[in-house]
């Protein structure tokens, strides 16, 4: 369970990214946060994982409080929770596996000669999480040779091989074509399904938002403007959240 209570996040320039925002997130929910660019959905995300201190409020993620934690209980936080982000923080030059292996935290450093010290453990963690995003032959394929739609999978593999209880996708889909951005939401889909992982995703395209959203969040300067079923998020209730009307590129999922 997330649970946001009274969340104000001020920036060191002044700019408030999340104003006094209350939000519960029971586990295993699929949330899509939805909401123009400044809107605070990466705020949101980030506050979550811990990398944007709450100037006022309270955060809790399991019952821990975020706000005020210590290094070590901010690791242990953060262990729990994968981060997914627009650009997909592969390394390039190296496999797709030594990419999944640096999601699991104490083989960050030094990766490159510490593929003899992987446990048993840690390889079939990484195995079984690319069989989940269905790129299990790509193991030993430089990450520089795949699609996007792929790297993207290997992103949510590397989230996935730290076997954690939320999952926080920052505009997943936002550089992939249409076809590949359904794709990938439907792996993030089946592993909140699957595994019972909490998920948010931050997304700007409607269609997307109403065919996933289980719960869709609707944002606008900083604020929770709308809270309901992807099936309540009609378009008058996306112009609110937009405050506009729609275009064209605003149903088009997929586009930057
Ligand atoms: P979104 O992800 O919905 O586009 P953000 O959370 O990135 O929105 O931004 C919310 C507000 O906070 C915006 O006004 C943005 O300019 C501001 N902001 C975001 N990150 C920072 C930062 N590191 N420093 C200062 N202001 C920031
Ligand atoms: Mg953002």
């Amino acid at each position: 369970m997330i649970r946001l209570e009274g969340v104000t996040v001020r920036y060191p320039n002044g700019v408030v990214g999340l104003d006094n925002v209350d939000l519960e997130i029971p586990d295993g929910q699929f949330v899509v946060v939805v909401g123009l660019s400044g809107a605070g959905k990466s705020t949101l995300i980030r506050t979550i994982n811990g990398l944007v201190p709450i100037t006022t409020g309270s955060l809790t993620v399991d019952g821990a409080e975020v706000s005020g934690a210590s290094k070590r209980e901010m690791r242990a936080i953060r262990s729990r929770v994968g981060m997914i982000f627009q650009s997909f923080n592969l390394v390039k030059r190296t496999s797709v596996m030594n990419n999944v292996m640096m999601g699991q935290l104490h083989a960050i450093p030094g990766y490159r000669s510490m593929v003899g010290a992987w446990t048993k453990e840690e390889k079939e963690r990484a195995y079984l999480a690319l069989e989940r995003v269905g790129i299990v032959e790509k193991t030993w394929t430089r990450a520089s040779q795949l699609s996007g739609g792929q790297q993207q999978r290997v992103a949510i593999a590397r989230a996935l091989a730290q076997d954690p209880s939320v999952m926080l996708a920052d505009e997943p889909v936002a550089s992939l074509d249409p076809p590949t951005a359904q794709m990938v939401m439907k792996d993030l889909q089946r592993i909140n399904r699957d595994l019972g992982i909490t998920t948010i995703v931050n997304l700007h395209f409607l269609d997307l938002a109403r065919q996933f959203g289980d719960r869709v969040i609707g944002m606008r300067d900083g604020t929770v403007v709308f809270d309901g079923p992807g099936s309540e998020a009609d378009d008058a209730v996306f112009e609110s959240i937009y405050g506009r009307s729609l275009t064209a590129e605003d149903t088009l999922p997929g586009r930057a």
